[in-house]
């Protein structure tokens, strides 16, 4: 063949290869995403937010225990963890529900869809899922979806720290009809034959939180006020992954630092090692993790609640 020829093959099979990939395996990966239309800021410093403390209120539930390794959370290379071995852990598997009296139900993460009872991957198939995931178990009716039917609550948008598996599962159970929120630059991982879980099916778009424009929130970082009252506010800790974001309930009876995966559980946020292998960015993580530390510090007040913890510290 000549040179000419086995170079036009070559790209041939290439472009190929990225077509299939691209509307094959990879398109089910894709929703539409918009921008998340934030309202004005109604403070300006946690000092000013801080002291006016609005109507809302935060209820922690577990949706699961997942089996997974303590290396995938928590980075086993830090200077702190030298004497710590690798092993098999659970974890509980948070979500919050957010009840603001004059604006209704919100959600933060979705967790473990009702699959679990009976399935220890959910909804989530392919061939990579036995070798990189966490095996999840639940009881019965205690998926989000039943907590809420049992409390004959109403949801009006759910809030999503970021789009791994254990925190959108959730979604499968939940009306579609609602606005879902999570950080720009999130990636959904929903892979055909490889790793598909479809726990964004059914919903029209994606709204983004942007927060280029957010004012800046030290020692946590870009924040975004996000009922425009003060009650709710989104920032910015990208790390664990590209778009995480953590979320404060400016509560009248407590606040609340909602940490999701920027800190698991309060063996980390006592040690301060940062995420394992399961993050995307082990120095922006490990960044983000002492930041939520800084803040609990000067804020000792702010009550934690994190991604995979059962207590509130
Ligand atoms: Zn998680």
């Amino acid at each position: 063949m000549r040179k000419s020829k086995r170079i036009l093959l070559a790209i041939t099979v290439i472009l190929l290869a990225t077509s299939i990939f691209t509307f094959v395996v990879w398109q089910p990966s894709m929703i539409r995403r918009v921008p998340y239309p934030a309202p004005e800021p109604a403070f300006h410093s946690w000092k000013e937010i801080l002291s006016n403390p609005q109507p809302i209120t935060i209820r922690t539930y577990s949706t699961g225990i997942m089996q997974t390794t303590l290396s995938a959370i928590m980075n086993l290379e830090h200077e702190e963890a030298q004497d710590i071995e690798d092993a098999s852990i659970e974890i509980p598997v948070n979500v919050g529900i957010i009840q603001h009296q004059e604006f209704g139900a919100y959600l933060i993460d979705a967790g473990l869809d009702k699959a679990y009872v009976h399935n220890q991957h959910g909804t989530i198939r392919g061939l990579m899922v036995e070798s990189y995931l966490g095996k999840g178990s639940q009881e019965p009716n205690t998926h989000v979806a039943a907590i809420l039917d049992q409390e004959s609550i109403r949801l009006e948008g759910v809030f999503l720290t970021h789009l791994h598996q254990d925190h959108t599962a959730g979604i499968v159970d939940l009306p579609k009809d609602i606005p879902y929120v999570a950080g720009k630059n999130e990636r959904y991982v929903n892979y055909r034959f490889f790793m598909q879980s479809d726990h964004l099916a059914g919903i029209d778009e994606l709204q983004e939180i942007d927060f280029a424009e957010a004012i800046d929130l030290p020692p946590l970082g870009k924040g975004i006020d996000v009922i425009g009252d003060g009650s709710l506010w989104a920032i910015s800790s990208s790390g664990h992954s590209a778009g995480h974001v953590i979320f404060l309930i400016n509560g009248i009876d407590e606040q609340v630092l909602f940490t999701g995966d920027a800190c698991n559980d309060h063996y980390q946020f006592e040690t301060g090692i940062g995420p394992g292998y399961y993050s995307s960015d082990l120095e922006g993580g490990q960044e983000a993790l002492e930041r939520i530390i800084l803040f609990k510090e000067r804020h000792p007040e702010v009550k934690l609640v994190y991604g995979h913890d059962l207590i509130t510290y």
